[in-house]
């Protein structure tokens, strides 16, 4: 085993290490990117099954506010590298983006495989060579980086190092969480990772999750009352509770309460069109002979998953109660009682604490050693968020790297601080 004087390592080859590795190569310097994987930015080409989503084109005083509490930390590296910059880093490349209904911003053909394609030629052609099935391990005793590779280990001791080893969420793609436990035994602070972007369980009867699961719940409002949350949107009712996109945009919400309280109560409006003055009115008949479902059908204009959730979670006295009736479907209580497992969700949360890291993005313990993307405590809604905040974090820990060297604090072998 050899211990060699490399280049700068970028280890993670998802969209945060790219970026990183591609900003400081720009500048000239050599790069060696370092993936466990058979190939790079696995999580980028799944996220681009659905539509690849890569920013948002609302006013970037609205856009950084979907980064909550660590909106100051993110506005930073946004305002060096925001959605603007990632729509036209996106067209450099040779690919198109444009604003659907929504406002979220696609690449024309919506995929990922093609812009993957062209960022990776341009990577070589700026020089970055990129190391796949190079599983970082950590550090020695003598703060050489080791990897596990097919031929065997491999240690490194590079002059700036970069980490964008991504979340916990979908670990069959590379991001695994196993860096947690290295930092952590290097005295890093690293907040818990819990699962953001997710669904949530919910105790359905039998006879529901069978008849309905899969089915899409559009369109509702949810209402969180303990927050200001309040939205129209979609989801989804599946064989153990709810997901999708109405979900996952409230689902730090959900998260929180649920660890405080044990539960979450969600105030579902099933006929956000129909104002409640209108639908006492059309209910105040009462019910008759007809049977509950009839009743709901024909006066509320109600049918499917959203009458089946009705039927499912109002207390059957309240079928008889048209005004009670009235107002439980303009605010349905769904009691939902945990999130799925962090390896099924979208993101993470939780992550490196930023306190941990100076304003380029360096460890304050380990001089030289820079972080950036999903592995960092942050967490956004889907929207694009995700993507631009690790692009933008990628830009940040490349220029903190470029900043570094320049200014000759480095000294060779200066990794980790003390060797
Ligand atoms: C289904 C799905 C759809 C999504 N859709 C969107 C979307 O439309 N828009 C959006 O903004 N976001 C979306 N996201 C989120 C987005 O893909 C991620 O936030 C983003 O990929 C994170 O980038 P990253 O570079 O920080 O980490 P990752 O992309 O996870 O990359 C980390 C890399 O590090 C490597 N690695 C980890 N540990 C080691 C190690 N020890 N040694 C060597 N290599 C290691 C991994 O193999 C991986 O390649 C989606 C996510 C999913 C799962």
């Amino acid at each position: 085993m050899s211990v060699s004087h490399a280049p700068i390592a970028v280890v993670g080859a998802g969209p945060a290490g790219l970026m990183a590795a591609e900003t400081i190569a720009r500048a000239g310097l050599h790069v060696d990117v370092y993936d466990a994987m058979p190939s790079p930015g696995r999580k980028l080409l799944i996220a681009g099954r659905g539509g690849l989503n890569l920013t948002h084109s609302e006013p970037p005083e609205t856009f950084v506010t979907r980064y909550g509490a660590r909106q100051r930390d993110v506005g930073r590296w946004l305002a060096r590298f925001g959605p603007a910059e990632v729509r036209a880093w996106a067209e450099g490349l040779g690919i198109e983006t444009f604003v659907g209904s929504s406002g979220r911003v696609f690449p024309v053909g919506m995929k990922a495989a093609s812009l993957l394609r062209a960022w990776l030629r341009r990577l070589e052609m700026l020089g970055v060579r990129l190391y796949p099935r190079h599983r970082w391990l950590g550090w020695d005793v003598e703060d050489a980086l080791r990897f596990e590779t097919p031929q065997g280990e491999l240690r490194l001791r590079p002059p700036a190092l970069v980490l964008a080893l991504g979340g916990g969420s979908r670990p069959e793609l590379g991001s695994d969480a196993a860096w947690v436990e290295i930092l952590r035994a290097r005295g890093i602070a690293v907040a818990p990772l819990k699962p953001a972007n997710c669904g949530f369980e919910a105790a359905w009867n039998e006879a529901f999750r069978r008849k309905f699961a899969g089915a899409p719940l559009k369109t509702v409002a949810l209402r969180l009352p303990w927050t200001g949350f309040h939205r129209r949107g979609e989801c989804v009712v599946t064989e153990y509770g709810l997901e999708g996109s109405l979900i996952y945009a409230a689902s730090a919400h959900i998260r929180e309460r649920i660890e405080v309280q044990g539960q979450a109560v969600l105030h579902f409006d099933l006929l956000p069109d129909t104002p409640p003055e209108k639908l006492r009115a059309r209910l105040a008949s009462g019910r008759g002979k007809r049977s509950f479902s009839e009743y709901l059908r024909r006066r509320a204009g109600l049918r499917g998953v959203k009458a089946g959730l009705a039927r499912e979670v109002l207390p059957v006295e309240m079928r008889q109660d048209p005004t009670g009736l009235a107002a439980a479907l303009k605010s349905l209580p769904v009691t939902v009682l945990r999130p799925r497992p962090l390896a099924e969700a979208i993101s993470t949360a939780g992550g490196l604490r930023l306190e941990a890291l100076t304003e380029t993005l360096m460890l304050r313990e380990m001089p030289g050693v820079f972080c950036a993307g999903e592995m960092l405590d942050w967490e956004a809604p889907t929207g694009g968020y995700l993507l631009t905040a690790c692009l933008a974090s990628g830009v940040a820990a490349g220029e903190g790297v470029l900043q570094w060297l320049e200014r000759g604090v480095l000294a060779l072998g200066a990794l980790g601080g003390n060797s």
